[in-house]
Parts: structure tokens; sequence; C-alpha cells
């Protein structure tokens, strides 16, 4: 049964077909810059090479148009005909309170969707547009909807509310969702399955540590806590995100630079996290390690910061689920920096964890780090977002 999973920006989409008996992927790839001049497609069969096509993409739908024509194609295709897809899985960012799980796409789904869509704007609405073109194109294939926040419904009130006003939680909704869930559910998973325990009896904090940040604390099988709040600027300092900030400060730098809120919110979304704090060096943490390695301030404190900021949610998440059995580290800087898994881990000496240093040097696959007499497991999980997008798209059509 072969699942097609969608991932819509509101300029990209990302596509995975992926054989959801065996798990295997079959073709990936990435429609850039649609709706704008210079887009291309980038189409890779598994175990072939890449094939960019430059070609003009006036909207989504004509995006889905092409990869479905890569998928068919008679040279580079992976399938005869598009009967050989049974349903397609949608990732898509914000499903407020109503979804708590992942579910087929019908009309009303479209609609509940579209209500979130002022809890995401950046985001749901895109997601919202790569539905409907594949609605157009493939009518009669199933479609599924994967909901980034679903995981974290069963956070309880304690942890979502903010100390605010509790009617604009009445009556906006305005409380702490959290995102990368999908992310957080196949990762602790994953490390329970590692570890060889019920998922259901263990304490797991996964710290997400990509270009976008987060942890989360699942304590029984369950999220009780995450550090994304209502959007995904909360949290950890970022690639360009802000993280935690006190609310003062938008006002301050408002009157001091004569900015407006709208300003301000661009600047905490785009120019801040380790951008900013590094005086504009880089987003990427490669760079800021070899300014790190190299001793320029801006490295180091951009990189100790950012450090401090994840050994404090664990300490947290830790006192929240008063204890913790396993620490998971995942995405594109989880899974491949051992400098900063080694700087985070190097401040949990009272969990009783000790670095194997040896495993952390490790990459690309899944590991414990910590010694076998730390009393708390350190494990990386590389993420796979879009094999759990299958399995659920999977699990629904059951
Ligand atoms: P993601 O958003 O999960 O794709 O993660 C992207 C980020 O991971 C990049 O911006 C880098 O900061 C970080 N990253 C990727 N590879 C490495 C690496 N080898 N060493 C350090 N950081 C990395």
């Amino acid at each position: 049964m072969n699942i097609l999973v969608i991932n819509c920006g509101s300029s990209s989409l990302k596509f995975q077909l992926i054989d959801a008996e065996t798990e295997k992927l079959i073709a990936k790839g990435l429609c850039e810059r649609i709706g704008i001049e210079g887009s291309q497609l980038v189409y890779q069969p598994e175990g072939k090479d890449k094939i960019t096509t430059v070609t003009p993409m006036e909207d989504h739908t004509t995006a889905v148009k092409l990869v479905l024509n890569s998928l068919t194609d008679s040279v580079n295709g992976v399938v005869k005909d598009l009967s050989e897809i049974a349903a397609v899985g949608h990732r898509i960012v914000h499903g407020g309170e109503k979804f708590a799980k992942s579910t087929l796409i019908t009309d009303e789904v479209v609609k509940a969707i579209t209500d979130c869509n002022e809890l995401a704007p950046l985001h749901n609405p895109a997601n919202l547009i790569g539905i409907a073109a594949c609605k157009e194109l493939m009518p009669n294939t199933p479609m599924a909807a994967v909901f980034d926040t679903a995981f974290h419904q069963t956070m309880p009130k304690e942890a979502y509310l903010y100390g605010i006003p509790y009617e604009y939680y009445e009556k906006y909704k305005v409380r702490r969702y959290g995102f990368h869930g999908t992310s957080h559910s196949y990762v602790s998973n994953r490390a329970a399955e590692v570890l060889g325990k019920k998922y259901e009896d263990l304490k797991i904090i996964v710290c997400h540590l990509g270009n976008g940040a987060s942890v989360s604390a699942v304590k029984n099988g369950k999220c009780i806590d995450t550090s994304m709040g209502l959007t995904p600027l909360e949290g950890l300092i970022m690639g360009t995100r802000s993280g935690d900030i006190d609310p003062a400060i938008i006002e301050f730098i408002a009157h001091k630079e004569g900015k407006s809120i709208d300003d301000i919110m661009s600047i905490l979304n785009k120019k801040s996290g380790v951008l900013g704090l590094s005086s504009n060096l880089s987003s990427d943490f490669r760079d800021l390690q070899d300014a790190y390695e190299s001793g320029k301030e801006e490295g180091i404190r951009t990189i100790e910061t950012f450090a401090y900021r994840v050994t404090k949610y664990i300490g947290a998440y830790t006192a929240a689920m008063n204890g913790v059995d396993a620490i998971c580290f995942t995405a594109g800087l989880g899974e491949n920096s051992a400098f900063v898994r080694e700087m985070i881990c190097s401040r949990l000496g009272y969990l009783g964890i000790t670095l194997d240093k040896e495993q952390n040097s490790k990459r690309g696959e899944e590991l414990v780090i910590s010694t076998p007499d730390s009393t708390t497991k350190v494990l990386v999980i590389p993420t796979n977002e879009e094999l759990a997008i299958a399995r659920e798209t999977k699990a629904l059509l059951k």
C-alpha cells in the first residue's frame, strides 16, 4: 500500500511516497518557489540520482500535477498509474483543540482546519491549498490530516493555560498548543522500543533541535508539557525565533526604535534566535560551532545560551514528571551535533548521566549515548515525520 505524504508550505511542497507495508521510501522530492519566478521540482526515486526540473509552477495544483507526473513517468517513475497510490497523508500544522488525533479528510474536516487558520496564519492556509490541489487531481483517493498539535492535546490545563485573563482562553482559545507533535510522538515511541521497555511505563524528554526547536515531556505514553505555545515562537532559542522572552520587551523595543508590533513580531520570528544572538553571524549551528571553536565571542555566547535554555527545560520537565528515564535528541542539530549534545549532557550529572563519548561521536543511526551505568538514559533517535504520517494514514484507512 503506497502512501503519498505531502507537506505543503506557502511556496514549497515536500513529498515522499512510502510503501506503508514495508515502511520503505519509494521516492521523494520538493517543489520550490511555487508561484514565484524560478520555480523548480527536485525529484528522487529511492536509490537513484536527483532529477531537477526548472519549470514554471503558477500554483500548488500545477506543483502537485508535476509531482504526480514524475511518480508515474514511464522512464523515471515508480508507479504505473495513480491507482497505485492508496492514500495521501497531509501534514497540517494547527488543529487547535478540535483535533487530538489524525483524521480522514472530509468537507467538515476542511472547514474545521480552516477555522484554525487564525492560530497559524502562515502555515494552515498553505496546508489547505495542498489538500485542495490533491483533491482536484485525485478526487477518489482517500486523504488524511495529521496535525503537528495533536500529540500535545493530552497536556493538562495547568500546562497549557497562560497566566492571563481566562476570558481570552474562553473567547479566543488563547492557550499553549505545542508543535512538532508528530516528531515528539515518533521519537518517544522509538526510544521505548530501543530501550526494550513499555512506552506506558516511561518518563521521556524529547529535545527536537532543528531550525525550529522544542522540548516535550512524555509521561506514561502521554505528552504532559511542551515548550512551544500558542505559536511556534515560545520556548527554546531557535534558528531565527527568540523563544521565551519577557513580553514587556516588545513595547520597550517598539518605543526605543519607533517600530510597530508587526515589525517587532517579524524581528522575533525572523531575526532573533541564534541568528540575532550571534550578531547575524549565522542561524546554522555548523557555522556557530566553527566560531565557537575558533574562540569567537559571538559563537561562544550563542551556543552557551542556547544549551543553557535546553538544560533549563530538561530540569523543568524532570520536575513536571517527578523524574525522567530517558532523554532523546532529534532533528538536524540534535541528530548531528555531538558537540551540542555533549555540552547539554555535561550539565546533567545530577540526573546520573555520564556520556559515552564514542557512542556520541557516531552519526545517522539510533544510539544510546549514555554509559550503561547512567541512571537516566540518553538517546539519539533520527526523527521521521513522513513515516509517522504514512503510518497514521494507513491506520485510518483500516
Ligand atoms: P532541521 O530544521 O531539523 O532540518 O535542522 C536544521 C539545522 O540543523 C541546521 O540549521 C543546522 O543548524 C543544524 N545542523 C544540521 N547538520 C548539522 C551538523 N552536522 N552539525 C551541527 N548542526 C547541524
